[in-house]
């Protein structure tokens, strides 16, 4: 099993050497955990993509203290980089831009730029100072396909089998979605990734940006159409229609919805905000509580509405159930 360990000063400094010697160590971020190895060391990258068993063509995101960090790592940090980067970080909003020769191809799937962003949580954060402001290439510390971690716990899980994985515990992720990703290498900014920062806030600050339709076959690597999901097969209900779906299921179902008096036996309620922040914060959690009951299916109640932060929820829910 994998280690977890408080974050005291000392579990810092070990996280710090082992990432040193080119050994990931996963850690938390207030979007979900990540599993990190320097973005500069590529035995510490293919130790990422092994442990994870991601196709190497999927990129990672580099984590770093702020932007002067992350212009040891890109080519050109444009007058929107700025922007944004002053008025959203450090914050769950990641940048994609050209990227500089040093960066190995293999941290970012052999492509030619590099998504950068600066993590708020205060644990990565000692963790980025403690390796004096280096940049960290970090996916999200799960199997590849899987749900993505939003307790130390869910890290452990995930790589039972890691005995020399070390996982700093920061407690649950505020968040619990993945951050933002916002394409900054075109002529027009482009959303890849729907998160916590809104489409709205970000047309606010920039002005024109381009939105994916849901669907879309992959814009961005890890916006695959099954992706973020339980390995029990999941299906979405319409809103309030979950007394209708479950009328058709004939074998045991995990129902996550909002209201749990629509759930009778041998069906399972777990009952989720109806907040969408709140929402956020609790559904990877309730994804992998719905897999363990065991049941046959996931039914899931869609949200009242696809705006705002609901679009990045709605956005998992549709991968989750592809
Ligand atoms: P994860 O940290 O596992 O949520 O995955 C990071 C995601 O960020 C990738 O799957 C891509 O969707 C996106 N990403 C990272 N780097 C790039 C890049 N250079 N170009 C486009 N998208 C990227
Ligand atoms: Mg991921």
């Amino acid at each position: 099993m994998p280690t977890i360990l408080e974050p005291t000063d000392t579990s810092i400094e070990i996280a710090a050497e082992a990432m040193r010697s080119g050994f990931a160590v996963a850690f938390p971020t207030e979007t979900v955990y990540g599993l990190g190895a320097l973005t500069l060391d590529p035995r510490g990258i293919s130790e990422v993509y092994r442990m994870k068993r991601r196709p190497a063509g999927n990129p990672l995101i580099a984590h770093v203290l702020d932007a002067p960090s992350a212009r040891t790592v890109v080519e050109s940090w444009c007058p929107r980089c700025d922007e944004l980067a002053s008025r959203l970080w450090p914050g769950p909003l990641t940048l994609v831009v050209p990227r500089r020769a040093v960066v190995p191809p293999a941290a970012v799937g052999g492509l030619e730029t590099i998504a950068v962003r600066s993590p708020s949580h205060p644990v990565a954060r000692r963790l980025l100072e403690e390796l004096g402001g280096a940049s960290v290439s970090a996916p999200s510390a799960n199997r590849s396909g899987h749900v993505s971690p939003t307790l130390a716990r869910h890290v452990a899980e995930d790589f039972t089998g890691e005995d020399d994985l070390i996982i700093l515990d920061g407690g649950r992720s505020e968040f619990g979605l993945e951050s933002t990703v916002i394409d900054l290498s075109g002529r027009v900014p482009r959303l890849l990734r729907p998160g916590t920062v809104t489409l709205e806030s970000l047309r606010a600050i920039l002005g024109e940006v381009e939105a994916p339709v849901i669907d879309a076959q992959d814009a961005s690597p890890g916006t695959a159409a099954r992706h973020y999901a339980p390995r029990t097969p999941a299906a979405l209900a319409p809103v309030g229609g979950v007394r209708g779906a479950l009328a058709d299921a004939n074998v045991p179902c995990a129902v996550l919805c909002f209201d749990a008096t629509h759930v009778p036996g041998p069906h399972t309620a777990i009952s989720m905000p109806r907040d969408a922040r709140l929402y956020a914060g609790a559904l990877y959690d309730a994804l992998r509580s719905a897999d363990a009951l065991g049941c046959a299916r996931i039914l899931i109640e869609s949200p009242p509405s696809a705006d705002g932060l609901w679009r990045a929820v709605v956005d998992r829910l549709h991968r989750a159930t592809a």
